[in-house]
């Protein structure tokens, strides 16, 4: 898996800032050495329509369709997967689940074989991706880029990175967080604090 941050809004804590206090008329309590210490205390009240004012994106790859099918379902994020009509799966790779024990990893790996040659078998007998996929397994590797508001992305880690969420979908999440928490530690903080503390 691997999850990297490809854009981000600038000064994303002053942005926020800048939102909440127009909501107050408050504009002249704004000082550079106290910037962002008024977010925790939004949070605290819920009042979270500020946060939606600064927007983050990742590109997350290595990641099995499994995982991105519970992504999908954040109707909030917006998503761009790698297409499976458009692009032929015939030499896909998977994601083999950890508790797939070590002796039976090869097994699992000769399931996956099986599955890349009945794709490629209905491809041959003229099927077109769209309809060769059918035999793919929820182990194949997809691509995605994902971009969402802070508060949208503060509710998706409040889901999913919690220790009862499936764990790939839960790696993702926790790595996102902690890039999150290094550019906007006064947004995130709290949840870094609450879920990458806890173990796994
Ligand atoms: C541990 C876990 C297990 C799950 N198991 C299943 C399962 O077995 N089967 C299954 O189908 N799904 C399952 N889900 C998916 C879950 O039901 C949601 O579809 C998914 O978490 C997205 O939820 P969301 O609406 O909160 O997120 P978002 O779409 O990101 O929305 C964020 C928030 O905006 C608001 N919102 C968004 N859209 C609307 C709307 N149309 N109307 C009103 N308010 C809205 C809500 O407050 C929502 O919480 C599971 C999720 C988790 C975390």
């Amino acid at each position: 898996m691997k999850v990297e941050l490809i854009a981000l809004t600038p000064d994303p804590e002053r942005i926020i800032e800048i939102a909440a206090r127009t909501c107050y008329q408050s504009g002249d309590k704004m000082v550079p050495e106290k910037l962002g210490e008024l977010l925790p205390k939004l949070i605290a009240m819920g009042h979270e329509s500020p946060f939606e004012h600064a927007t983050a994106t990742f590109r997350v790859s290595g990641v099995s369709r499994a995982m991105t099918h519970q992504f999908v379902r954040h109707r909030l994020l917006a998503v761009s997967q790698k297409s499976q009509r458009y692009v032929s799966e015939g030499n896909f790779e998977w994601v083999t689940p950890p508790s797939v024990p070590d002796g039976d990893k090869a097994e699992f790996d000769r399931d996956m074989e099986v599955m890349r040659s009945m794709y490629k078998k209905w491809k041959d007998k003229g099927l077109k991706n769209e309809d060769a996929r059918f035999v793919l397994p929820n182990a194949c590797t997809t691509e995605m880029v994902v971009s969402a508001n802070f508060r949208e992305w503060r509710h998706v880690f409040d889901v999913r990175c919690h220790r009862r969420a499936q764990w790939e979908i839960r790696d993702a999440c926790l790595a996102m967080l902690v890039v999150l928490n290094q550019h906007a530690p006064h947004v995130f903080a709290d949840q870094a604090k609450e879920f990458l503390a806890a173990p796994k």
